[in-house]
């Protein structure tokens, strides 16, 4: 996070200066005091540095994403006029995260919180609760009670449905506008080339599925946004959306599916379970990471769409196999 410092601190009705650029500020006057008419060089540079700094803190807003796909998705929109930080490093697991001290003070400093909801970031709820709304956009409110949901049962793995990240990016793209006028015109012309892009991708994935009247058994119940909207047959998984082991009843029934083509699972690679599943029903596991960790944020804003075409070549692989 670049900038730190010299930030103003809203604690209740006070307002506190933070301190390192405080002292700096201190220094600059003494400067003007002390060395009348000729200023050293240090003073000047000093001068120059508190000058950057405060302008810098102006003009580039401070955006946390909690999850990588959140992430690409502001970088696509926003890309690198805003300072961004994922708060989840990759490979951490949402569902049961907890809150560190450092993590604290990120939030703190943002001036925009992007999240799913309490759904995925449980360790969140509390510490949100107590921010003003302007500065918080939450993932399953924008995309509505509906379309967080599959066949009724809430999945907060929402970005996975198309429609969804595209709802996003549109609100991200009015949140910045409205209140970063000065990157308006920048922001909307990349919507424009976005949603160009979003239509020949999807364009190019519909024609990919369904490849066979085979389905998938997911070792995380984390993809049913993604496999509902291609119509991708889903036969069951080993633990649940929240992240919950399903038990031995539903192992057994999974170890007598008929139509199962492969055992979908996480980027950490497959559970003691659907090693167990695939090896009974001779199928293979294939890994499909939903958080598309190996995407990179890219100034060209492709982000969020690599991360559809990343999840659909993991779906053909196992479909094909
Ligand atoms: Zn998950």
């Amino acid at each position: 996070m670049g900038g730190a410092g010299n930030r103003l601190v809203r604690k209740g009705s006070r307002a506190h200066i933070r301190d390192p650029k405080a002292k700096v500020f201190n220094k600059v006057l003494h400067c003007n005091n002390s060395v009348r008419g000729v200023r050293s060089i240090r003073c000047m540079g000093l001068l120059l540095w508190l000058f950057m700094s405060v302008a810098g803190a102006a003009e580039t807003p401070r955006v946390v994403a909690t999850i990588h796909p959140l992430a690409l998705l502001v970088g696509d929109v926003a890309g690198e006029s805003v300072s961004l930080t994922t708060l989840l490093p990759p490979g951490t697991e949402p569902h049961h995260a907890m809150l560190g001290i450092r993590q604290r003070q990120v939030l703190a400093e943002a001036d925009l919180v992007f999240w799913v909801g309490p759904d995925l970031e449980a360790f969140l709820a509390k510490t949100l609760a107590l921010r003003k709304d302007e500065g918080v956009l939450r993932a399953s409110a924008i995309v509505g009670e509906t379309k967080a949901r599959v066949q009724g049962e809430t999945d907060a793995h929402l970005w996975l449905n198309p429609e969804n990240g595209r709802r996003l990016y549109d609100a991200l793209a009015d949140w910045f506008s409205q209140r970063y006028p000065a990157m308006a015109a920048t922001i909307r012309d990349r919507q424009r080339e976005f949603h160009r892009r979003f239509e020949e991708t999807l364009g190019d994935l519909r024609d990919q599925f369904p490849v066979t009247g085979k389905g998938y058994i997911a070792d995380h119940d984390a993809y049913r946004h993604f496999s509902d909207y291609f119509d991708i047959p889903f036969v069951g998984a080993l633990t649940d959306s929240a992240g919950l082991s399903l038990g031995a009843r539903t192992h057994g029934e999974l170890r007598r599916a008929q139509n199962a083509a492969c055992v979908v699972v996480e980027a950490s690679g497959p559970s003691p379970g659907a090693r167990n599943i695939a090896r009974h029903l001779g199928i293979d596991t294939v890994v499909v990471d939903p958080m598309a960790v190996e995407v990179e944020s890219g100034a060209t804003g492709g982000g969020y769409l690599a991360l559809l075409r990343r999840v659909a070549q993991g779906f053909r692989q196992c479909l094909d196999g």
